[in-house]
C-alpha cells in the first residue's frame, strides 16, 4: 500500500469538490498502481475524506485490504475501464454540471468553434445508457473508452481516464470548463465555425 497515492487522491478529491465537480453523493476516484486499485468510499463527503477513508482492493479479487468505509458502488466501471485500458493508471467519475447536461441531452462535446476542444480532446462522445451503480453501466461504454479519455455517459454524467490521478483530474476540469464555455456562447448567441482546413490542423494535434 502507498500511502503517497492516497495523498494524492485526497488532494485531487478536495480540489474537484471546491471547483464543483463532486459532491457526497456523486464522483468516486480511483488509481491503480502494482495490482491495487485505491478508491474513495460510498456515500461520503469528498471534501473531508481523510488517510483511513480511501479504500484499497486487489485489483484481481477486488478483496478489499484497506480503508475503514466500503469503496464507491462504482467499482465495475472503474475496474472495467482499468482492464480496457492498460495504459492508464487513474479512472474519475462525476457528475459535473455542464458536462452532466450534455449527457442527458444525449449530445456529444464537439464544437467546430473552439480550437481548445478540437486541440485537446477532438469530441467527448456519448455512451448508451447503463443503470448507475451496476455492472451494466460500462458495457455501453467500453468502445468509446478504448479510443477517448473522456466519454460521457447518457443520462448520468462523465467518465475520464488518465496516466496518474492528476492527470485526470485537469482532463476533468477542461472538459468540463470546455462544456459550460459551448453552453453559455450558445446561449448569448450563435456559435461562429472556423474554416474546415483551420478545424482540420486543430483536429489533427
Ligand atoms: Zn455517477
Amino acid at each position: 500500500m502507498d500511502i503517497s497515492i492516497i495523498k494524492d487522491i485526497l488532494q485531487v478529491c478536495r480540489r474537484l469538490d471546491q471547483k464543483g465537480l463532486v459532491n457526497a453523493y456523486e464522483g468516486n476516484i480511483s488509481v491503480r498502481q502494482n495490482g491495487l486499485i485505491y478508491i474513495t468510499p460510498a456515500g461520503k463527503n469528498k471534501a473531508f475524506l481523510d488517510e483511513e477513508a480511501i479504500c484499497v482492493l486487489e485489483e484481481g479479487s477486488l478483496k478489499q485490504i484497506g480503508g475503514k468505509f466500503p469503496p464507491s458502488s462504482e467499482v465495475p466501471l472503474h475496474v472495467n475501464s482499468y482492464q480496457t485500458r492498460s495504459n492508464i493508471g487513474a479512472v474519475i467519475h462525476c457528475h459535473p454540471p455542464y458536462l452532466t447536461a450534455f449527457a442527458l441531452d444525449h449530445r456529444p462535446v464537439k464544437t467546430k468553434a473552439y480550437p481548445e476542444m478540437m486541440g485537446n480532446f477532438k469530441e467527448i462522445p456519448v455512451a448508451p445508457y447503463g443503470r448507475p451503480g451496476t455492472s451494466d453501466i460500462f458495457e455501453p461504454a467500453r468502445k468509446y473508452i478504448e479510443k477517448y479519455d473522456g466519454v460521457l455517459l447518457a443520462n448520468h454524467g462523465i467518465l475520464v481516464v488518465g496516466k496518474d490521478v492528476y492527470n485526470a483530474m485537469n482532463k476533468a476540469e477542461a472538459m468540463e470548463a470546455i462544456a459550460r464555455v459551448l453552453s453559455i456562447a450558445e446561449q448569448i448567441g450563435k456559435p461562429v465555425d472556423l474554416p474546415d482546413d483551420e478545424c482540420a490542423f486543430f483536429l489533427a494535434k
